[in-house]
């Protein structure tokens, strides 16, 4: 079985396109999302469109339920572009399109597991909202606690910073294991990166491919994929977009 697991797209459809035509490249037999289709960039409609169209599993993001239910614990720029998101899907101009997207919003799950593998989209401990960032290794405290309840290995996105977290405290950015990592006996947590807002300088979209079962494959092997895309486009529409601060484009070309 070859998965595609993709996370934190927010609106970027241009990244979204190529990043699904990408995976049309790679013999995949099922696409899983971990949340945050919508929320800072200025395609929502579209975004949750191919996601319905293409995903087997999708889990609820911070910013999807932020779309929903009243943001809380956003800043500024990010609540003003979580309110023009809704006004999308609130628009009267596609009441059908929109009842749909609402539906599939209100029922996506906050975490699915299927042994050997746990998907959320923040952590195992607070699937909608809890960081864990690489420098959460020197927290042994904290990442001791988020570690208890993982069975074995966990899947996850929200810090838009990919890479691999084993139980005695190391993280492997992509670029450290040459974009490949055999899973293995241990506990793991990976951290899939970010289709449409990637923050670990590099402006390529990310996503993962997870292969186990296969002839070759012994353990499960994970790859992480980094496709360029156009994210001049991206920028240019949220420019014209008032409501969506001009840093959330700008901040596209440095992957920050
Ligand atoms: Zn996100």
């Amino acid at each position: 079985m070859r998965r595609a697991i993709i996370s934190d797209i927010h609106g970027n459809l241009e990244a979204l396109d190529t990043v699904l035509s990408d995976i049309e490249t790679q013999g995949v037999d099922e696409i899983y999302c971990l949340g945050d289709i919508i929320g800072y960039g200025p395609n929502p409609r579209e975004c949750i469109d191919r996601v319905i169209e293409h995903c087997r599993v999708t889990l609820l993001g911070n910013h999807d339920q932020g779309a929903m239910f009243d943001p809380d614990g956003f800043n500024v720029g990010a609540e003003r572009a979580i309110f023009w998101t809704r006004a999308q899907l609130e628009s009267p101009s596609d009441r059908e399109g929109n009842e749909r997207r609402w539906e599939f919003l209100g029922e996506l799950p906050r975490a699915h597991k299927q042994p050997p593998y746990l998907f959320v989209h923040g952590s195992p401990r607070n699937p909608l909202s809890e960081y864990i960032f690489p420098e959460d290794i020197y927290d042994h405290r904290k990442l001791g606690r988020v570690f208890q309840l993982v069975d074995r290995y966990c899947f996850q996105g929200h810090t838009h910073v990919p890479g691999v977290f084993t139980e005695n405290f190391q993280f492997f950015a992509p670029e450290e294991i040459d974009h490949e990592y055999a899973l293995g006996d241990g506990k793991l947590m990976i951290n899939v990166g970010s289709v449409g807002q990637p923050r670990d300088g590099d402006p390529r979209a990310c996503y993962v491919i997870l292969e186990d079962e296969g002839p070759e494959s012994q353990s499960p092997r994970i790859t992480y994929r980094r496709v360029p895309y156009d994210f001049e486009t991206t920028i240019q529409k949220i420019h014209a977009i008032p409501d969506l601060e001009p840093y959330l484009g700008d901040r596209l070309r440095q992957g920050r």
